[in-house]
């Protein structure tokens, strides 16, 4: 089998070839957990990995649905349920086009080691579907979210499978699914998260993966002794990641410089405001426009459309301190991973799963930039999900200062958990293997304490 430097990950290459997202995340977990299963041959023993790498259950679905000139589409649902041993399985539902299993199940994966570095009951799972919200009316999308309910109520529920937003799922889609689920089982419980506040959403859970980005990078640069006070970001991106992150930036004193959708970029040197966010939310969330629209109010900024002859994106080709890809994954190539550090970023904190290519990866870890993987800087979002479970159960609503100290104390204590991994496996420093191996020594603990099921 070409190009696979360990046994495991031959063994799912093979099984699968085609899915190549997957394989990267599994590819980076086993290098770095290696010296775990060094230390403790029992794990090998048990086929940690083996079952690991191994969804727990897979589900694919027909979604038919109706569009609003009668005709009939027909997409493909997937609910990838990856791993319980703490937790019923927990992650979002992502909905664009690229969607296929290998990303779900990559997404679902890494969510496994996110949910566990969170210290709360949480396993891992992950879904969606190939269907594009962009475009369609909302009555378009409600016939899809209901059609896609449909199928999906009957494997999951509260202490099963909760699921939650991403890529193309909001707060809109959220309403519709809990609808059709609420009205399929006759239930009203939280068997979803990121619902509106006035039917059992949480405070901070819209923001609360843009800030705990930036909570996450807070800590990084504090362990240097330093802040993010007048730092300039590139940030991609301009969706509810990439929105709160901002707006979190500004609240500690740094400037953005640039945002994106993936039509193109923007850059303004005078940096993105409050007034500009504001726009860019109108844009994005209500007139469901693009990011060029920004430049029509704001004619100093530039927009540059994307250019598909180009092999790197401009975006990271600016002088800045800091990086935060908030779009998709592998958005930043080895030449943009180059750029990034010619150009004297120092800190790149991924909002965004899997943003970055191993080679850029190990690019940053050779100059020894601060850098963060999303399993560990984005979990922020996932935690106040967990919070809005323990709400929901607890038929309560916290406040938002409870629920903001409460987000920045796991951000504050994933990062101290990730540096005392590294610090313990001798890799000190690497957040990516400190990441790795904290979430994969409690997961697999758990599991072995459950025996061979
Ligand atoms: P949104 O749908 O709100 O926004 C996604 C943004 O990324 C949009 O600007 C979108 O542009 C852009 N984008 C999507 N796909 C591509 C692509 N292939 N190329 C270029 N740009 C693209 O999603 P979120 O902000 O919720 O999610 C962003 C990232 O953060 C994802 O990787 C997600 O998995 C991750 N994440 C999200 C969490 C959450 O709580 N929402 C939690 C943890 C991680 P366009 O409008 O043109 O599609």
């Amino acid at each position: 089998m070409e190009n696979c430097k360990n046994e495991i990950v031959c063994l799912i290459k093979g099984k699968d070839p085609e899915q190549r997202e997957f394989h990267q995340a599994v590819e980076e977990v086993v290098d770095t957990v290696k010296p775990v299963l060094d230390r403790s041959p029992e794990y090998r023993k048990h086929a940690v990995l083996e079952r690991i790498t191994e969804p727990e259950r897979v589900i694919m679905f027909r979604v038919p649905w109706m569009g609003d000139d009668a005709q009939v589409h027909v997409n493909r649902g997937f609910r990838v349920e990856m791993n319980s041993a703490i937790g019923p399985y927990k992650g979002g539902l992502r909905f664009h086009p690229s969607v296929n299993l290998g990303i779900i199940k990559f997404l679902a994966f890494e969510q496994v080691f996110k949910n566990s570095l969170t210290t709360l009951a949480m396993g891992g799972g992950k879904g969606g579907s190939d269907f594009d919200p962009k475009g369609k009316s909302d009555a378009e999308v409600m016939r899809f979210c209901q059609a896609f309910m449909a199928e999906l109520h009957r494997h999951i529920g509260p202490n099963t499978d909760v699921p939650a937003g991403d890529i193309g799922v909001g707060a809109r889609e959220i309403g519709f699914l809990f609808g059709m689920y609420k009205k399929l089982r006759n239930e009203f419980t939280g068997v979803l998260t990121g619902k509106s506040l006035d039917w059992g959403g949480s405070l901070i859970r819209p923001e609360a993966t843009g800030y705990g980005v930036v909570y996450f990078a807070s800590e990084m640069l504090a362990s240097k002794g330093d802040t993010l006070k007048e730092k300039t970001c590139l940030v991609s991106g301009s969706g509810n990641v990439a929105q709160f992150l901002t707006e979190k930036v500004l609240d500690l004193g740094g400037k953005v410089i640039t945002l994106s959708d993936s039509s193109g970029y923007i850059y303004d040197e005078e940096g993105v405001d409050r007034g500009k966010l504001a726009h860019v939310q109108h844009i994005k969330n209500i007139r469901r426009g693009r990011i060029s629209e920004y430049v029509d109010e704001y004619p100093n900024a530039v927009y540059t459309p994307v250019d598909p002859t180009l092999d790197y994106n401009p975006l990271w080709g600016h002088n800045a301190d800091c990086a935060f890809p908030c779009a998709t994954q592998n958005e930043i190539n080895i030449q943009d991973g180059q750029n990034l550090v010619s150009n004297g970023v120092g800190l790149v904190c991924e909002g965004a799963n899997m943003p970055t290519v191993p080679g850029a990866v190990d690019l940053f870890i050779e100059h020894r930039l601060l850098y963060a993987p999303g399993k560990a800087a984005n979990a922020g979002g996932v935690a106040v999900s967990g919070l809005e479970m323990a709400q929901n159960s607890m038929r309560l609503s916290w406040p938002r200062e409870e629920v903001d100290e409460r987000l920045k104390h796991i951000m504050k204590s994933i990062h101290q958990t990730c540096v005392d991994a590294g610090d313990m496996y001798g890799v000190p420093g690497n957040y990516v293997a400190g990441a790795n191996i904290a979430g994969f020594v409690k997961v697999v603990n758990a599991m072995l304490d459950q025996g061979l099921v």
